[in-house]
């Protein structure tokens, strides 16, 4: 399927539309949905405006433009932008302005990037339905009655609702992938390293990510391939390896060997597991092996991933004492109850009760008994998945055990929603990249996703099964809510 980046490019270029009328028709959108959505919470249309005019300027002297160019995107409330508040949707950080761009943002705006303005997010990226955010949840655009999901939960509602083209979100445990899955989008949470993290607020390090949020896979690998570059001020970069993913959606899958893990399917809803079956159905159609096999150390993923990532958030967070940042309590008398009353307020519910969690792992008495130990299984996991990649070249699951959850599940029962990451915390744990794309709706209407897991660094793999099952299916699978921006 064409995505829609290459067709507003065209369009662009030909003078179809100029990049200002464009960018003025999703700053109207907004205004007219966005109440109902709440996807944005920082619009930011003066500096879209101008970036459309330097497209616009560049067009009129007949120069080419690069893939992004002009192209109205959104970023989520986690990655930095240089005089842009940017707040990871807490109290804690409103009025923070950063002095700094991500590095994701640097590059987008060498590419004229269109920014409309930030989204919403659970706040510092812990959740699963944008409900913990302090501005309020993001809806769902197929359905105002239920979440977005999360983290990423904004950006999905303004691509899923047609008030942007992309967006990028990050993924520590989940965040883009579900997100995605509820609204019916992809959604690439790409390889530990291969998208510099400088600049990205951190919740925890050793996971976190950054990728596109997009309604079709070819726009995907697009947004993928321009910010997959080394960077040297994130030590753990990398960078992408081998050639532009773009290049190699439209090779053939035929003997490409798909690999089924059964634990992956445990506790999956009945509805989602056939759509799922069926989506395997269409990979055999299309010449694909599909191959069978164990992988019972997934079992651990969910503690190990709620243990270290939580340990990594308490200290990570521990940055925030009303000092060098955003809030500060208004009555204290002296610096201790200062930074106590600030913290105190200044987080909200889930943020404490995670900083809580992972001081608990790492204190004395249980570091060994918790942190160690699953610091100790997230290396069986990375072997899980090595043996895995020796059977097949790609895994296909679930993304979510269930479709969108009607808004104020999680305020009923955290741990609860906990338990619906079952699908997408191991590839952060191992490291690895993977790519959520619909496969089908639930009785309600409310979209199915799937995912695609390769081994490290295999994005161009991913996305060119992705690409495949998205050219059999088509439009009515792939599909944006009837609002918005229609291109
Ligand atoms: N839902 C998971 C969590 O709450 C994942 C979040 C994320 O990827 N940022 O931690």
């Amino acid at each position: 399927m064409e995505g829609k980046i290459k067709k507003i490019s065209r369009m662009l270029a030909s003078k179809e539309i100029s990049c200002t009328e464009l960018t003025q028709q999703y700053l109207a959108a907004m205004e007219r949905d966005d109440g109902k959505l709440n996807a944005y919470v920082n619009r930011t249309p003066d500096a879209a405006l101008q970036a459309a005019k330097a497209v616009d300027q560049k067009i009129a002297a007949g120069e080419a433009l690069l893939p992004l160019e002009g192209i109205p995107m959104t970023l989520k409330d986690n990655i930095s932008t240089k005089g842009i508040e940017t707040t990871c949707c807490s109290k804690i950080l409103k009025g923070y302005v950063p002095i700094y761009d991500a590095t994701v943002w640097e590059i987008l705006q060498k590419q004229n990037a269109v920014l409309l303005g930030k989204t919403n997010m659970d706040e510092f990226a812990m959740g699963s339905s944008c409900e913990t955010s302090c501005f309020g949840g993001a809806k769902n655009p197929h359905n105002l009655a239920h979440v977005a999901g999360g983290s990423s939960g904004g950006v999905a509602s303004a691509v899923g609702g047609n008030l942007a083209v992309y967006g990028l979100g990050s993924d520590t445990g989940g965040s883009i992938r579900q997100p995605a899955s509820f609204c019916g989008l992809v959604g690439l949470k790409p390889t530990y390293g291969a998208v510099s993290r400088y600049g990205l607020i951190a919740y925890a390090s050793s996971f976190d990510q950054i990728g596109p949020i997009t309604s079709t896979v070819e726009d995907a690998a697009l947004v993928y391939d321009a910010i997959s570059l080394y960077d040297e001020r994130d030590s753990t970069s990398s960078g992408r390896k081998g050639a532009p993913t773009a290049q190699s959606l439209v090779n053939p899958i035929k003997g490409m060997k798909i690999g089924i893990a059964k634990e992956y399917f445990e506790g999956i809803r009945d509805d989602v597991r056939t759509a799922v079956e069926e989506a395997i159905r269409v990979y055999e159609s299309l010449g694909a092996e599909i191959v069978h096999f164990d992988m019972p150390s997934l079992k651990y993923s969910l503690p190990v991933y709620y243990i270290l990532a939580c340990a990594e958030a308490s200290s990570n967070l521990g940055r925030y004492d009303g000092i060098r940042y955003g809030y500060r309590t208004d009555h204290y008398a002296d610096r201790d109850e200062m930074v106590c009353k600030t913290r105190s307020e200044g987080f909200g519910e889930e943020v404490k009760r995670r900083i809580l969690l992972g001081t608990y792992v790492l204190s004395s008495g249980y570091y060994d008994a918790y942190y160690k130990k699953a610091q100790n299984l997230r290396g069986t996991l990375v072997h899980a998945f090595e043996d895995a990649f020796q059977k097949c070249d790609v895994l296909l699951a679930p993304t979510v055990p269930m479709t969108a959850f009607p808004q104020n599940f999680t305020a009923q029962d955290p741990v609860e929603t906990y338990l619906t990451d079952i699908c997408t915390v191991p590839v952060n744990i191992a490291g690895l990249p993977a790519v959520s794309i619909p496969c089908g709706s639930d009785a309600a209407g409310l979209p199915i996703g799937m995912q695609l897991i390769g081994n490290r660094f295999c994005e161009g793999t991913i996305l060119n099964a992705a690409y495949q099952y998205e050219t059999a299916v088509g439009e009515h699978v792939f599909r944006t809510a009837d609002m918005g921006v229609s291109v």
